[in-house]
């Protein structure tokens, strides 16, 4: 059956109405939506108001949103996709790399240990690298549960982020809201509120307010980086297509993965596969059920035809392999989204540098540590095994602060700092837990309606201690 575009806007516009109620809910008062105070002379077809916007419910975005939502703000947290979740979920990146995992994040570990272990070995909490994934469905269904216990969240999903409200406010300008396309010329809807955190893992909503964002490797000469480049460029981390693959036909045998062109890596162990010694016991507890990095593909990542266009060559690069595994009885599930380890960074108030993270000096503002080495997918090859290790490191509050903006603070894999630093603290563990860090400034920079920078960080640091995920 086919619609008009006359039954989508008032399909739309029924949506809204949903979002709306669900707000009331929540208590979000709504604005008069043919005269919103804040943006003069634009019309949007509904707007709701709230302390804290979160856009982008992914690794850090969820944090964010529930450290906010348990420190009493009224938060909408705003999602392109239908289903929460972020890469573990759209690009099936469901496998645990670094640390530490505290906070909400070990709360989400703990939730996937008791209810959606594949091999019955449950991960336990610990610092630093370990080898687990569960299904990417398992995830989808964990997160959509931590966010629907959280009464001060009123989610909106299927909403893409198109516009930033913004005002020139003396020496910086403050985003005031976001705007979400309603499709077919409709007007948007408004979402309104004194702090938004920007946790697109694409930095697209600080570009949109006119942020300023960086792009590719730095120059040596930029930030001082030692294994910065003599000249910058535009290249970043590559594209993974990742696919979960499933033993369908009874009587199937276990996956043969030396037969394949693009082995990756499977179940909970990555290689231990390929390491003689592990094959009777990989046999004894094989499962049926496998995660697999599939093909790699380099494309600007700000693109959306280069997107297209890398997701068609991985699925060509791997289609051998894909016809072996179908051949063996196994399904194959291609992750939604071709996985994108690199996109914009925003400058903030600090840029992070690798110096930073090598030096083990905990900066003032810590709200979050990481333990993950230097992981750029190869494409600095100059760099030693030594080179990549890093000791335990923080992450500063500065590098959630949009520099030049009141009102815009960044959790995720943008947030500010070189492509090399980018390259360790990336990773979930790391990012969730500057989420919650950022979720929880956020909901004290509401309550003072001065500014972000206002925030008391002792108060802030305490209560990210008390809550667990600030270690130091
Ligand atoms: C192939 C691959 C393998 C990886 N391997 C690992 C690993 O093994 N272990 C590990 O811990 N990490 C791994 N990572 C890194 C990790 O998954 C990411 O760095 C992390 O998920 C980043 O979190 P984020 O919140 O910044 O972004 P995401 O998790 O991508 O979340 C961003 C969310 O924002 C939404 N969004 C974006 N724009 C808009 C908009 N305009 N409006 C509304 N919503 C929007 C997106 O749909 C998404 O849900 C890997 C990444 C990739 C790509």
């Amino acid at each position: 059956m086919s619609i008009t575009p006359n039954q989508r806007r008032e399909f739309l516009k029924k949506s809204l109405a949903f979002v709306s109620a669900s707000a009331a809910a929540s208590a979000l008062p709504r604005l008069d939506a043919a005269a919103c105070p804040q943006s003069p002379g634009k019309r949007y077809s509904a707007v709701s108001e709230a302390d804290v916007i979160v856009v982008g419910a992914g690794a850090a975005g969820i944090p964010a949103a529930v450290s906010a939502a348990r420190a009493g703000a009224r938060v909408i947290l705003i999602e392109e996709d239908p289903a929460i979740g972020g890469a573990p979920v759209d690009m099936f990146v469901t496998f645990l790399c670094g640390g530490p995992r505290v906070g909400i994040f070990n709360e989400l570990i703990q939730s996937l240990n008791a209810t959606e272990d594949i091999d019955g070995a449950a991960h336990k909490n610990f610092t630093g690298s370990g080898q687990h994934w569960y299904l990417p469905s398992s995830f989808a269904r964990v997160l959509a549960t931590l966010v629907r216990r959280e009464l001060n969240i009123t989610l909106v999903t299927g909403a893409r982020v198109s516009g930033a409200i913004v005002k020139s406010d003396g020496q910086r300008d403050r985003l005031l809201g976001v705007e979400v396309d309603t499709g077919n010329g409709a007007a948007p809807a408004a979402f309104m509120a004194p702090v938004t955190i920007d946790a697109t893992g694409t930095g697209s909503l600080s570009e949109l307010a006119g942020a300023k964002v960086m792009f590719g490797r730095e120059a040596k000469t930029d930030f001082g980086e030692r294994f910065g480049r003599a000249i910058a460029d535009s290249k970043v981390m590559p594209c993974t297509l990742m696919l979960t693959l499933q033993r369908l036909r009874p009587g199937a045998k276990p996956l043969d993965e030396t037969n394949l062109q693009y082995a990756g890596k499977l179940e909970a162990n990555v290689g231990w596969i390929k390491m003689e010694k592990n094959r009777p016991l990989f046999l004894q507890r094989n499962t049926g059920t496998y995660l697999q990095w599939g093909a790699s593909v380099l494309c600007d990542t700000r693109d959306p035809m280069e997107l297209g266009r890398a997701y068609r060559v991985a699925m060509g690069m791997i289609e051998d392999d894909v016809a072996k595994l179908l051949e063996q009885g196994f399904g194959v599930n291609f992750a939604p989204k071709i996985g994108v380890r690199e996109c914009r960074r925003v400058t903030g108030e600090h840029i992070l540098t690798l110096q930073d993270l090598k030096s083990g000096k905990m900066p003032d503002d810590v709200l979050a540590t990481g333990v993950y080495p230097l992981d750029l997918w190869d494409i600095n090859e100059k760099l030693t095994e030594a080179d990549k290790q890093l000791p335990p490191y923080g992450l500063p509050y500065r590098s959630g602060i949009a520099k030049g903006f009141e009102g815009l603070l960044l959790a995720g894999k943008h947030i500010s700092g070189t492509h090399l630093a980018m390259g360790a603290y990336r990773v979930q563990p790391i990012v969730a837990a500057f989420g919650q860090g950022i979720g929880a400034a956020a909901a004290m920079a509401a309550k003072l309606k001065t500014g972000v920078r206002d925030v008391d960080l002792k108060t802030l640091q305490s209560k990210l201690r008390s809550a667990g995920s600030l270690t130091v």
